[in-house]
């Protein structure tokens, strides 16, 4: 045990390997009986704070997990080592153990580990972690592709909003919301300096009708400054995550030099380049207020830019 084991890593091996013996609970062999005490047994170590180089087993251990006591002091040592070779090839490459935890994602195989004997020194046996070629593991990349995804259960009023073509009516509807909202705020300054409103009622309308007007003309302005703007909270009853308002250009039918401009709610999704975890993307102050994907698990180190045109993400950092 000269190396360094990655003490996560063997936890998730070993929690992989116990599952494996329990769906084969039915038809295990001696040997197989063994191996699950012995990882079963080491995985408690783990969950119990036990350091590595102290999760190992000698003879008299090992025979104790699958047999019961003998008084020949002999056995167990001649049994452990009759049972060994069959104990490595549980953990070969090719066998059925090994193929499972391939198929479940698993960055590691387990390693039957036996220490030399030397003098006065019982010989121990544990298990270790090893690499494998037949593992892929994940490839580190410096970009990601976001996809687009169907909004979960829209409401009524968003439907509405999911493709809005900037076209005739209803590029005139656009700019006259915008046109209203900005009127609507210079007009309450207004209003109240002229003292034309008084009462809680009146005041808390006025509240309510400012605090529309500067969400849907910050809405609107981020839009057209950006492409690009995250639907507000009311958008999103059932926790749908990086939805946003982008604007983009409507299908290409024919030769049309210029199309006209969509803006659509749509649901983006991504996976980190680096380690594959999902990205929520945000805007940050960091990069100039641009959206960016950041990794569910490492936001700080696995940061990706957002471009929902042509859906790349660069690695920024
Ligand atoms: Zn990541």
């Amino acid at each position: 045990m000269s190396e360094v084991i990655d003490i996560q890593g063997l936890r998730d091996v070993l929690v992989l390997t116990n599952k494996y013996f329990e769906i084969n609970r039915n038809n295990l062999k001696k040997a197989e009986e063994l191996l699950e005490q012995m990882s079963s047994k080491s995985l408690d170590s783990i969950n119990n704070g036990v350091d590595l180089t102290d999760i190992r087993f000698t003879h008299d251990e090992l025979y104790g997990l699958a047999w019961s006591s003998s008084s020949d002091p002999d056995k167990p040592a001649a049994t452990i080592r009759k049972y060994r070779p069959q104990l490595i090839n549980l953990l070969d490459e090719d066998s059925n153990l090994s193929k499972y935890l391939i198929e479940s994602g698993s960055k590691h195989l387990l390693s039957f580990d036996s220490d030399d004997v030397k003098g006065g020194v019982k010989t121990t046996h544990g298990l270790t972690l090893k690499t494998s070629s037949h593992i892929t593991s994940h490839n580190v990349s410096s970009i990601t592709i976001y996809k687009t995804v169907k909004i979960p259960k829209p409401n009524w009023w968003m439907k509405g909003l999911m493709k809005v073509e900037l076209e005739g009516r209803n590029a005139f509807w656009f700019f006259s919301v915008a046109v209203i909202c900005v009127c609507s705020l210079a007009l309450i300054p207004y209003i109240i300096l002229k003292g034309l409103v008084s009462g809680i009622t009146a005041g808390l309308t006025i509240g309510v009708i400012l605090a529309a007007s500067i969400g849907l003309f910050y809405q609107m302005y981020e839009l057209m400054e950006k492409g690009v703007s995250k639907a507000p909270d009311i958008f999103t009853p059932f926790r749908i995550k990086n939805l946003f308002f982008v604007t983009t250009r409507k299908p290409k039918f024919n030769s049309d030099a210029l199309r006209p401009k969509v803006i659509e709610l749509l649901v983006f999704e991504g996976r980190c380049g680096l380690c594959g975890d999902e990205l929520f993307i945000e805007k940050s102050r960091e990069f100039k207020g641009r959206y960016v994907g950041k990794c569910a698990i490492a936001p700080q180190e696995h940061v990706f830019s957002f471009d929902h045109i042509n859906k790349i993400g660069q690695h920024l950092r």
